[in-house]
């Protein structure tokens, strides 16, 4: 298949899958001089599509997720940075919007739900501060009268997923990363078992000291590696709405979460009147079919939080695959095959957690170890063998 640019003679780093993840990797790795490649026959598409954007640190905070929710905190905190330097270097805006979240309830047991959260939330440092039903309705008020109040997250913020791919594309572009549109089969190894490069389904061989495997939930789709070198990583569909504002319906100023007969519903408004409704959690392997009764349940909750979408259009129902582990967090490190660094298994917060990964795989194909924060999500955790070194040939130009 051919590439949109010419494929270097000899890139420094190939990169498996442009969601994201990749697409932020790419950029990063490329301002430090390094020649990059992307191969994807759909970069953008994956789960980064569908996502709703949220860059949520505080209400994606959950029970035995101490570890990851400090990583989360970590990432949030890179954003505004990130996000600065993305638009610089890209020329694009990403509606990255800090408008901060509101959490409310539909009945009396959500509010209390709520409140358990809230106080964990608080408990690991969060910031999180209780309202009641009438300060949740001043504070928006296209909250319906009948919500129960819960709590406004000032620094859960928010991100256009859509326009941030353009953004990262061009980032790639502007940095010479070349894209080749077509899948990886498999990491080629030379004799000393370590990277050698990729080979596309194409058959065509791509040669190169490292490859980042960011393939989303679909990782074990490469081949070539010995058992063992990757961990489990599994799709978990997800489906969000986008709908539009007509011209005299009530708009959302931030992100509202809520619990509804104990089911999470989330409705994040973008600055152009667009609304993205979500979201399913199926485990329903790679199906990605669109469930007429998801479309009624994710639009009767969204509707008891905020009556007024009745008023909006719906233009859209985007499925994607999460990709799961089976601990909910990341796999970001080397692996055990010198050359080989993995980035995936980014589950519910791929998008809140781009700056961060990106960062540490910079750090990774320099030559420096995965910083402190990023330590705790190493392959070896699931897979239980030490980290592998890097291979000859990925010191810093
Ligand atoms: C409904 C929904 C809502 C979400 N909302 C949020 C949110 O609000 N905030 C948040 O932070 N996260 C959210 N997420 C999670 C987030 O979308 C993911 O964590 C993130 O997109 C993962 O990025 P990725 O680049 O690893 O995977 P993907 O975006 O899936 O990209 C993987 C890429 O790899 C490519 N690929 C796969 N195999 C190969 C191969 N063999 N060769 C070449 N290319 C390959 C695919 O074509 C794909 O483009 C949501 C997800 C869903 C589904």
């Amino acid at each position: 298949m051919a590439a949109m640019h010419e494929v270097p003679a000899s890139p420094d780093v190939v990169v498996v899958g442009g969601g994201v993840i990749g697409l932020s990797i790419a950029w990063r790795v490329a301002e430090t001089g390094r020649r990059v490649v992307v191969v994807d026959p759909a970069p953008g598409r994956g789960a980064t599509w569908a996502a709703a954007g949220m860059i949520a640190p505080v209400t994606e905070a959950h029970y035995g997720e101490e570890a990851l929710a400090s990583l989360a905190v970590h990432a949030a905190e890179r954003w505004p940075a990130y996000n600065t330097d993305l638009e610089a270097v890209s020329a694009r805006g990403t509606g990255y919007l800090r408008c901060g979240t509101i959490v409310v309830g539909a009945d009396r047991s959500d509010r209390l739900a709520l409140d358990e959260i809230r106080a964990y939330q608080a408990s690991l440092g969060l910031e999180v501060t209780a309202l009641s039903g009438r300060e949740s309705r001043e504070l928006e008020p296209a909250l319906s009268p009948n919500s129960h109040g819960g709590a406004h997250v000032p620094g859960d913020h928010q991100v256009d997923n859509r326009l941030l791919v353009a953004a990262l594309t061009a980032a790639c572009r502007a940095h010479h990363v070349t894209f080749v549109a077509d899948r990886v089969a498999a990491v080629d190894r030379d004799r000393t078992g370590a990277v050698s490069g990729v080979v596309q389904d194409t058959g065509i061989a791509l040669r190169a000291p490292t490859v980042v495997l960011a393939a989303g939930w679909d990782l074990a789709s490469v081949q070539g590696l010995p058992p063992g070198t990757l961990p489990p990583v599994r799709p978990v569909k997800g489906m969000t709405l986008r709908l539009q504002a007509r011209a005299l319906a009530p708009r959302l100023s931030q992100t509202v979460r809520g619990l509804v007969h104990g089911i999470p519903c989330y409705l994040v408004p973008r600055h152009d009147g667009a609304l993205v409704v979500g979201a399913t959690s199926e485990e329903r392997g790679t199906d990605q079919t669109v469930d007429a009764g998801a479309v009624y349940a994710l639009l009767r909750d969204a509707r008891s939080l905020v009556p007024g979408i009745d008023e909006y259009e719906l233009v859209e129902c985007a499925t994607g695959l999460r990709p799961g582990t089976p601990d909910n967090a990341p796999v970001v490190g080397w692996s055990s095959v010198p050359g080989l660094a993995l980035a995936a298994g980014h589950y519910r917060n791929g998008i809140l957690l781009a700056p961060v990964t990106a960062a540490a795989v910079a750090d990774l194909v320099a030559g420096r170890p995965l910083p402190d924060v990023m330590a705790p999500f190493g392959p070896e955790r699931l897979l239980g063998h030490a980290r592998g070194a890097p291979a000859a040939g990925t010191a810093a130009r």
